[in-house]
């Protein structure tokens, strides 16, 4: 007998539910009903097998997918019949440690830095040994620390209670840094699960407790795991060994930061479950999606399919402008609401890098459309922003007290609390700004040390005088130091942030030459943007990145900025090759299956600051079937040769780093071979060192890449 709510899934699904014993894989592309299968398994366990939620761990891959997950559980089981179980591997580590960490001495109250709290600490280490930050980024400062970390047995030789550290070993960077940490008792991103991982490895009675609770783990976005969660999720699931996990390989989009899909498809599961009915998109989106993620080499074949009814044409749009483009996005939206009954918060707008946002908000706001920044900071609210921002404004009114104060000390230039408080105290006495206090002081010795900000804001307001405003903002962003520091700190996406404030004023600019605008107009015009009150619980549109939609849908769904370079981002291309490539593919795929109703690809052209390129479309739009889209805008057709040329530099560039090495011999297409698991296959090609081979295997006809050491010739 079947519970009822059973009925909602399909057999497969309701296999995957009932499969509560041993290791269960579920693998299945997008909107397959992977995570709804997960739910349900839940409430299965708690409602039907009656297993005490606080035995059942739950993971999911954000803060925001855990609580969606435990709202849409709420549902099902009776109320207080789930518990905190359902979270993050770093939020179920963290409650880990509160019971536990005390077994290295530590207490429970710990604190945790957040990014930049470690980068704050790293300075620290890196201005007392000495080390520039020409030198050394923070960021690879902190990388190195995290590779050592991962390799070393730290917690032994500098964490516990006897840890005996000596000042000799607090002079290398790693035993300066970890040292900083141990007398704060703070824990960093990887101390969380090293620590897991230590605890359960070496207090038996630790480890046995928490297997012994644990009786069913569950997992979801699994192929995105990275090797620590992997380790504690084997751990943790050894003695009952009722592991269930759900992933897509072709949604792997963090293995840039370490995520490890191969130990998905490698694992040794007792059962596998295939979904591939898709329950989310329309047949016409899903062809769009099956023929973008078909062009991945590194793959294992798989098509979705859908009883949807076929629904609307995915529509491209071809924008002259930027501005063109999301006027366009702004205008679909208020069309679609007037005549299809959607709502706002039926819209999601995605993008690749979050500086995108900017030209898509003011759109928006001008259209009186309330949107939120999913798991993000509206544009104009950023700190680099509002730096920036805070610059010009006390450039254009020396009495702006709150400017001055955001910036005296950005970036650092040493001036404390004690210099800010006289400063403030002598302004009061003489009521005047604090700008003016300090520039009428500035040869006194009280003030003096701040005489390289005031002769900043000096020069700068004598430039501006004659200057246009994005020659102004240049100068403000390159004398005052808040690019270098960015740059020292490597934090790619501030920076593309203030690229595309200059990139904006240059617009902004160009689009009102006539009018002479002034410093004070662009001023009162942005002033639009920062001072936006707006309900944050009243529905609105939803803006986010691409990784930030994993695993959600929407109804309407615009992928925007499809343009070479920026997506495909030419970034991760040149940092990580081919790979890049395919992951930035998935990345595709993954955007175009949140979309339930209809899908837009918007992208425009012009001149893109941060890739320094003209902007043409991205090929990912080019590999789609001209049949299965329909463009509407003018777009000329050499504009895809455009494409074509911009790929081919690119490549070049790629082929470059790795020159070009014809090996002699190797195995010809055609050959048939032999893999002791994969069975018999055909030679497809080769790399050009005629190490990795790419076979076609008969058992199954799937494609794999094989390295040569793994493959025997058969005649
Ligand atoms: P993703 O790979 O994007 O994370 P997913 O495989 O986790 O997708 P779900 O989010 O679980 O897919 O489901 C997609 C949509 O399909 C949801 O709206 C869900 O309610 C619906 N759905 C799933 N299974 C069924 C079913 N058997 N019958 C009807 N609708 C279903
Ligand atoms: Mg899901």
């Amino acid at each position: 007998m079947n519970p009822a709510f059973l009925d909602d899934l399909n057999s497969r699904q309701r296999e995957a539910v009932e499969s509560t014993e041993g290791r269960i894989r579920v693998v299945a592309g997008a909107g397959t009903g992977k995570t709804k299968a997960l739910t349900y398994r839940y409430a299965y366990l708690v409602n039907v097998l009656g297993i005490d939620p606080a035995n059942i761990l739950c993971l999911t891959f954000t803060n925001k997918a855990a609580a969606e997950m435990r709202q849409r559980i709420a549902l099902m089981v009776h109320s207080g019949d789930y518990n905190d179980f359902v979270c993050t591997i770093h939020g179920f580590c963290v409650k880990f440690l509160r019971k536990e960490i005390y077994r290295i001495g530590y207490p429970k109250n710990f604190t945790i830095l957040d990014e930049d709290d470690t980068k704050a600490l790293a300075k620290q280490s890196m201005d007392e040994l000495g080390i520039k930050r020409t030198e050394k980024t923070v960021k690879n400062f902190l990388e190195a620390i995290g590779s050592q970390k991962a390799l070393e047995d730290y917690i032994t030789t500098f964490l516990l209670p006897g840890a005996k550290v000596t000042d000799e070993m607090k002079k290398s960077a790693f035993g300066n840094y970890v040292s900083r940490q141990v007398k704060l008792y703070a824990l960093d991103f990887d101390d969380i699960t090293n620590i897991t991982s230590y605890i359960l490895d070496r207090f038996e009675d630790a480890r046995e407790k928490w297997q012994n609770e644990l009786n069913y783990i569950m997992v979801d976005e699994a192929q995105d795991c990275n090797a620590d969660d992997w380790n504690i999720i084997e751990k943790l699931s050894a003695r009952h060994r009722n592991l269930f996990i759900v992933g897509d390989p072709d949604q792997a989009i963090y293995e840039w930061r370490g995520a490890k899909p191969a130990r998905f498809v490698d694992f040794a599961s007792d059962k596998d479950i295939i979904l591939d009915e898709n329950y989310r998109s329309t047949p016409k989106i899903l062809d769009v999606a099956n023929c973008v993620i078909s062009a991945n080499k590194n793959r294992i074949p798989k098509d979705l399919f859908t009883r949807k009814e076929e629904g609307r044409a995915v529509i491209h749009f071809h924008g002259k402008t930027e501005k063109e483009e999301v006027e366009w996005i702004g205008n679909q939206i208020k069309t679609l609401m007037e005549n299809a009954g959607a709502k706002l918060s039926d819209f999601a707008i995605l993008y690749r890098s979050s500086y995108l946002s900017r030209a898509i908000e003011q759109q928006l706001l001008a259209q009186k459309l309330t949107y939120t920044i999913w798991g993000g900071t509206r544009f104009f609210e950023r700190k680099e922003i509002k730096d920036a921002i805070s610059y010009l404004k006390l450039i254009a009114n020396n009495n702006d007290d709150v400017a001055f104060e955001r910036i005296i000390n950005v970036p650092s230039r040493k001036l404390g609390k004690a210099f800010m408080s006289s400063l403030k105290a002598t302004a009061e006495a003489n009521m005047m700004s604090l700008y003016n206090t300090l520039r009428a002081g500035i040869d006194t010795p009280e003030f003096s040390k701040a005489r390289p900000f005031v002769d900043l804001i000096e020069d700068c307001i004598t430039f501006g005088a004659t200057s246009s405003i994005s020659d102004l903002l240049n100068r403000v962003l390159d004398f005052s130091g808040l690019k270098k520091a960015l740059r020292e700190d490597q934090d790619e996406d501030r920076l593309e942030n203030i690229d595309e404030l200059v990139s904006s004023v240059r617009f902004y600019e160009e689009t009102h030459a006539e009018d002479g605008i002034s410093l004070s107009d662009y001023l009162q015009d942005i002033a639009l943007y920062t001072n936006q009150d707006y309900r944050k619980d009243s529905p609105t549109i939803k803006l986010m990145t691409i990784h930030q939609a994993k695993g959600l849908e929407f109804p309407y769904v615009f992928v925007t900025g499809l343009s070479e370079g920026i997506f495909p981002s030419m970034r991760t291309i040149r940092e990580y090759k081919k790979n890049g490539e395919e992951e930035e593919r998935r990345l595709m795929y993954v955007a175009i299956t949140r979309a339930e109703k209809a899908l837009f690809l918007t992208e425009s052209e012009g001149f893109n600051l941060s890739t320094k390129m003209n902007k043409y479309p991205s090929r990912f739009l080019s590999e789609i079937k001209r049949n299965m889209f329909v463009t509407e805008g003018y777009m000329p057709e050499e504009l895809w040769r455009g494409t074509r040329n911009f790929l081919h530099v690119l490549d070049e560039e790629v082929e470059e780093e790795f020159p070009e090495k014809e090996e002699e011999g190797g195995l010809k297409p055609g050959t048939k071979v032999e893999h002791h698991i994969f069975g018999t296959g055909t030679i497809l090609s080769s790399n050009k060192e005629n190490t990795t081979y790419e076979v076609k295997f008969d058992r199954d006809g799937a494609v794999r890449f094989l390295r040569a050491t793994f493959l025997k010739t058969i005649d």
